[in-house]
């Protein structure tokens, strides 16, 4: 039965079922199964474009931890790491600056970490944020996970705001999964400020993002440590759905091919920095990737890499500008800084 058919008959036994609950299963089986990054897979990502990218990180890691007096031991924390590519970067590019923290990470996937332990024979797996070691000072990296993470959907109607299902349509065809309106009224979820909107509009949060932050800066607080959080979004609240899926490569129609499709949304990084200072933390700053990469040297990476390989010099120069340029990655892609409330500031923000 595929994953398809599973939903179909939830759906038909029980009723529709919510965005969140769609989102959070499909997703769950689909990086479950697979390892959907690169050419031959369903996306790709910065750290699977250039080495320059994981690496840069890496220097960012290494230039606090040595402001912060060197302290060991030290964990190096990656939330969703995909091929453990940016770590292999990061760490590489750490190693040379005394860098060398204890490599965890938290991956639901295990076909993923099949992948990761081919890098990192000796890293521990986590489930999620909890079972992460508390004896010392966190470097946290997160990129393209929070993007994965559910997002929950309320719709206006004629009647006032619903939450957004997941239900069926019947056709000569076969069954369709189609986003309907719930039932129950949900007008006193909505912030004052979306309230007004006509019906069709769409207003979306994403819980799970903002519980991540939350742990990722209860964390920093109390242990000590430094994060990276970097993703795709937007940096002002707005109505409509930023729900997305790809396969192959290509969009698809989010609905049509639960566990078969990479589904994702854009991080409101509007939220971020209060639910981080709320529980602890420092808020080092939310600049664009490109800014980012730029005043941490991609320029001069770009520049010694093509003086050591001259024939890969076009490719470089591409990957480069793939991830800062604005047309491309840098500017739809942001990166949040957080830090413990004694740790020192980090480069790349403009506070
Ligand atoms: N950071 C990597 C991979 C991004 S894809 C890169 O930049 O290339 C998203 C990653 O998050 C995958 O490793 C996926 O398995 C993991 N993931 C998605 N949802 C998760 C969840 N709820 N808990 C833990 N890991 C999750």
């Amino acid at each position: 039965m595929t994953a398809k058919d599973r939903f179909v008959r939830l759906i038909a036994a029980t009723g529709p079922i919510s965005v969140a609950q769609f989102m959070a299963e499909s997703n769950a089986r689909y990086y479950d199964s697979r390892d959907p990054l690169g050419s031959a897979g369903d996306f790709i990502t910065a750290p699977e474009i250039s080495q320059m990218f994981g690496e840069l990180i890496g220097l960012w890691l290494a230039d606090v931890w040595d402001r912060a007096g060197r302290p060991a031991p030290v964990h190096y924390v990656e939330l969703g790491p995909g091929r453990g590519t940016l770590a292999r970067d990061a760490l590489g590019a750490a190693r040379r600056f005394g860098l060398i923290p204890q490599v965890h990470f938290v991956e639901a996937s295990t076909a993923l970490r099949r992948v990761q332990a081919r890098l990192f024979p000796q890293a521990q797996w986590h489930q999620d944020m909890a079972s992460l070691p508390d004896d010392a000072p966190l470097l946290i990296v997160a990129n393209e996970f929070l993007d994965a993470l559910p997002v929950r959907q309320l719709v206006r109607t004629e009647a006032g705001w619903r939450e957004r299902m997941v239900g069926l349509e019947r056709t000569q065809g076969g069954d369709r999964l189609v986003p309907v309106a719930g039932e129950r009224p949900m007008d006193a979820a909505v912030p004052p400020a979306l309230a007004d909107a006509q019906p069709g509009a769409i207003i979306e949060t994403c819980p799970a993002a903002a519980a991540i932050t939350g742990e990722v800066a209860r964390r920093l607080a109390a242990q000590g440590g430094a994060a990276l959080i970097i993703d795709y979004g937007r940096s002002a609240p707005a109505h409509g759905s930023s729900l997305q899926a790809l396969r192959a490569h290509a969009k698809v129609d989010p609905f049509a091919w639960p566990g078969e499709a990479d589904l994702t949304a854009h991080v409101d990084f509007s939220d971020l920095p209060a639910i981080a200072t709320g529980s602890g933390a420092r808020w080092l700053g939310t600049a664009e990737q490109g800014t980012f990469l730029i005043a941490l040297g991609l320029g001069a990476r770009v520049a010694a890499l093509c003086a050591a390989a001259p024939d890969q010099a076009p490719t470089i120069r591409a990957a480069a500008h793939r991830l800062a340029a604005p047309e491309a990655m840098g500017t739809l892609f942001k990166v949040l800084g957080l830090a413990a409330p004694d740790w020192p500031d980090g480069a790349g923000f403009q506070t």
